[in-house]
Parts: structure tokens; C-alpha cells; sequence
């Protein structure tokens, strides 16, 4: 949609083609209702992940957040900062997704909807495109034709695809001679072997989580950790999930350690145990750790050290005061899987980005074809960095599209 804004607003005939009932969909989803829509904080080369080096900066230095909140600011949509972090004013996400629809109805773009694009094939002067036409009252299904100049391909991933993006979008990609890096899910959930973990289900509690691929250190992030009765869950978590995601697609061994008192040193944390031990001697070891961390959690890792929960903490010896030390900053957790598609918030994979100009989002190998988006082999970290990557891509598409066009007289 930013890309058809863009083109319309440079004076482009567009035609937006979504298989959904109408577009924008996903960003419904988006920010738990809210919409983080981008984010102050922007160091590319933190916070995108895949294709190859200098790419996303090379989109991003083109079409900044300051040049996307002036597009936004432009359709009328006034924005709220909370600590870099930008939100629609009205808090809701859906005001985002009207202001592009409306928008685009204002400068004329014909969106298309129940119409689901099966093929792209280059034509002599431009392209023809093949769409089912759903008609889902009717049930019935009749195919339609139609051609372009150009073809702005913005058809995502295939996270969350109940919202739109099945992921049909690699295969119209890949019928172009696109390269398609096999997708896996990222910003997603873990899931953990054993069954302590459905003992602590519910937990929510700060944390840092680290991941080891075979044995070597790969990512770490600290926020608020859920562990769920599958394994662990939260941002510092989906942080972290790409590196998880992509190590168990290759049969490498990865785990994570979980950091419960990630405040205090390793040293800090025996001698806290140690005053903690001489100031509340007449607790039962159940208490013992009451306050410091959620009680459950508290109690698992004193069983997991070895300490009775029934004894008094006078009695815990300095060996088990160092085992818990051992628990409450190494908590072990095995990583058998990633939750699926369903349940992530983006892809890493897709179209390899080598095969398309950052100055222009257009094909190297079709010319007149630009890719966009969630479709490319680029990832962002969770906080708004995966929309913004969408309107950069989208708005740098839609101006090359239509500066092309313009050249062409056309
Ligand atoms: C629950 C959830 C929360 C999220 N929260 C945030 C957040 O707060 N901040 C953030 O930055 N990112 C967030 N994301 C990620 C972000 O929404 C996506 O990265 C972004 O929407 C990708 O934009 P896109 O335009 O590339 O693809 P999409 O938004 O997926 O749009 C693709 C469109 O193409 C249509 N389509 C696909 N195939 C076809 C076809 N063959 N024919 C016709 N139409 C087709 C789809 O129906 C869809 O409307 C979230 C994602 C989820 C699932």
C-alpha cells in the first residue's frame, strides 16, 4: 500500500491485487492492537538480520523513519513516541491500515480484493498477471488476466498467514528466477525439552536469555521472559529465535541459559544468596528465594539445586548456596523447536537480495519487477523495525516504479 501511494501520488494508473476481503490486514495484528510502526532507535546493521551486509542500510538511508513518519504525517496520522517506540495517536492499529486505505481511494488506486494472483510472467512491454477471482459467497472461483508496466511484488511472508500472506508470494518470486532462501519462522516462540518447564507455565518474570548453537555463544537479549508449559516465550525471547530457528533447520544443538538475576555478577549473586542465608535462616528453603523471583520459579530452582524445600535456610550448605547461584543465572533450557508459522510474528528467508538493486528495490533479473517487504531475505528484531522495513521498501519501490515510468513517458 505504500508502494501504490507512492507510485499514484507520482502520477502512476495503480491497481492493488489482494487476495484478502480487504488490505492491510496483518497490520491489524500488529503491536498487539497498537501498531509499532517503526522505531527512533535505528542502527541497520543491528537490527535487520539475512540478505547481505550493507543492504538493509542502503534501503534505510534512502527512505529513513524521519522520511517515513513525514509520509505518515502527510496522510494525516499524527503519532505517539514512548521512548523511541511509534504508535498511532489513537492507539489503534487499525487507523494505520484505514489512513493507507483511504488514501490510496483518494488518489485513485483500484484495489482488487478476493483476487489471488497465481502467475507473473514477463511480457514483451511489461507483464501479465493471472488471478483467481473468489467470489466466497458464491464459492466459486473464476480466473482473470490482467498487465502491467511494472509489478511491485508485496506479498509477504508466511508468518501468521490466517492474516494474508500464505506465502504464495516465493513461488511468483521464484517463477521469475528469483532465489528463495528457505523461510523459517523468527520473532517466534521456543520450545524446550522436558517437563519442568510445564511446572512453571504462567511464570512471566525479567530476564536475559542466551543462546548457544553448538556449544557457541549466537545471541542473548533481556526483557521479560514467559516460560509456557511448551518452553520459553516474551521479546527477549523472539529476539533471540532467528539464530534458533536457523541452527535447528541445519541439525546443529542449540541452547539456551536463562540469566534470572541478570543485575548481579556471578560473585554478587553468592554473596547475596550468603546475606539472604544469615538474614532469613528461620525460613523454610520453600521462601527462601520469596521476592526475589516468582515463587514457583523460586521453588524449582531450589529443588533444581539440590535444597530441601522443607528445611530451614540456616541448614542450606555453601555448595548448594553456589548451585543455586549456578540456577538462578545458567538456568538450562534444551531448545527442541520453533512454535510454527502460525504463531510468528515474521519469516526469516526468502527472495536472496543479492538478486535485487537496494537503490531501487527493482529485480536484477527482470527488469520492471521490484520486490518489497517481509518477502525478502531480511529480518527485523521486534519494536517496529519489520513495518518499517515494509514502508521502506514499499515507498522506494513505488518512487523507482514511477520514476521509471516517467522516463519512459509513460
Ligand atoms: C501478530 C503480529 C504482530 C506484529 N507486530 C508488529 C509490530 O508491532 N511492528 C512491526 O514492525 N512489525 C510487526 N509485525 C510484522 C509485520 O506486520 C510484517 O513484517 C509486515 O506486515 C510485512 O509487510 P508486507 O507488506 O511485506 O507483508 P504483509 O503485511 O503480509 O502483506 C502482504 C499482503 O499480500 C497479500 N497476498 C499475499 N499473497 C497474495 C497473492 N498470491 N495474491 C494476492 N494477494 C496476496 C496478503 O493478503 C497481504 O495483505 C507483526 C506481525 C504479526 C503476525
Amino acid at each position: 500500500m505504500a508502494a501504490a501511494i507512492t507510485a499514484a501520488a507520482a502520477g502512476c494508473r495503480v491497481t492493488v491485487l489482494e487476495h484478502g476481503e480487504r488490505p492491510c490486514r496483518k497490520i491489524l495484528a500488529t503491536g498487539n492492537g497498537r501498531c509499532n510502526m517503526t522505531n527512533r532507535h535505528m542502527d541497520p546493521e543491528q537490527c535487520y538480520r539475512g540478505g547481505t551486509p550493507g543492504f538493509a542500510s542502503a534501503v534505510i538511508s534512502q527512505v529513513t523513519v524521519d522520511r517515513t513518519l513525514n509520509f505518515f504525517s502527510g496522510l494525516g496520522l499524527p503519532v505517539k513516541d514512548r521512548s523511541g517506540y511509534i504508535y498511532p495517536r489513537s492507539g489503534q492499529a487499525a487507523s494505520v491500515a484505514d489512513t493507507l486505505i483511504l488514501e490510496a481511494e483518494r488518489l485513485g488506486v483500484r484495489i482488487r480484493c478476493k483476487t489471488h494472483v497465481t502467475a507473473v510472467e514477463q511480457m514483451e512491454h511489461g507483464f501479465r498477471i493471472t488471478a483467481d477471482l473468489t467470489e466466497k459467497a458464491e464459492k466459486e472461483a473464476f480466473r482473470s488476466k490482467f498487465s502491467g508496466r511494472k509489478v511491485i511484488l508485496a506479498a509477504g511472508g508466511k508468518a501468521a498467514p490466517s492474516s494474508g500472506s500464505d506465502g504464495s508470494g516465493y513461488e511468483l518470486a521464484r517463477s521469475l528466477g528469483h532465489r528463495i532462501i528457505p523461510p523459517l519462522p523468527a520473532l517466534v516462540q521456543l520450545t524446550c525439552r522436558g517437563k519442568l518447564f510445564r511446572q512453571l507455565a504462567g511464570i512471566r518474570t525479567e530476564g536475559t536469555v542466551s543462546l548457544y548453537v553448538d556449544g557457541l555463544s549466537a545471541a542473548s537479549d533481556r526483557g521479560e521472559l514467559q516460560l509456557t508449559d511448551y518452553g520459553i516465550s516474551g521479546i527477549p525471547v523472539f529476539q533471540v529465535s532467528r539464530f534458533a530457528s536457523v541452527a535447528l533447520s541445519e541439525g546443529r544443538r542449540v541452547e539456551a541459559r536463562i540469566d534470572f538475576l541478570p543485575e548481579f555478577s556471578d560473585e554478587e549473586t553468592v554473596l547475596f544468596l550468603q546475606k539472604r542465608r544469615s538474614l532469613l535462616g528461620a525460613r523454610e528453603g520453600r521462601d527462601f528465594l520469596t521476592g526475589v523471583v516468582p515463587w514457583k520459579l523460586g521453588c524449582t530452582l531450589m529443588s533444581q539445586a539440590g535444597i530441601s524445600l522443607s528445611d530451614l535456610s540456616s541448614m542450606i550448605p555453601d555448595r548448594k548456596l553456589e548451585r543455586l547461584a549456578e540456577q538462578l543465572k545458567r538456568f538450562p533450557a534444551e531448545i527442541t523447536g520453533t512454535r510454527s508459522f502460525d504463531q510468528a510474528q515474521v519469516c526469516c528467508g526468502g527472495a536472496a537480495v543479492d538478486q535485487i538493486d537496494p537503490s531501487s528495490m527493482e529485480s536484477l533479473t527482470v527488469p520492471g519487477l521490484y520486490l518489497t517487504g517481509e518477502l525478502l531475505d531480511i529480518d527485523g528484531i521486534c519494536g517496529g523495525y519489520n513495518l518499517q522495513w515494509a514502508w521502506s521498501t514499499g515507498i522506494l519501490a513505488g518512487q523507482s516504479a514511477a520514476n521509471i515510468l516517467k522516463k519512459d513517458g509513460g
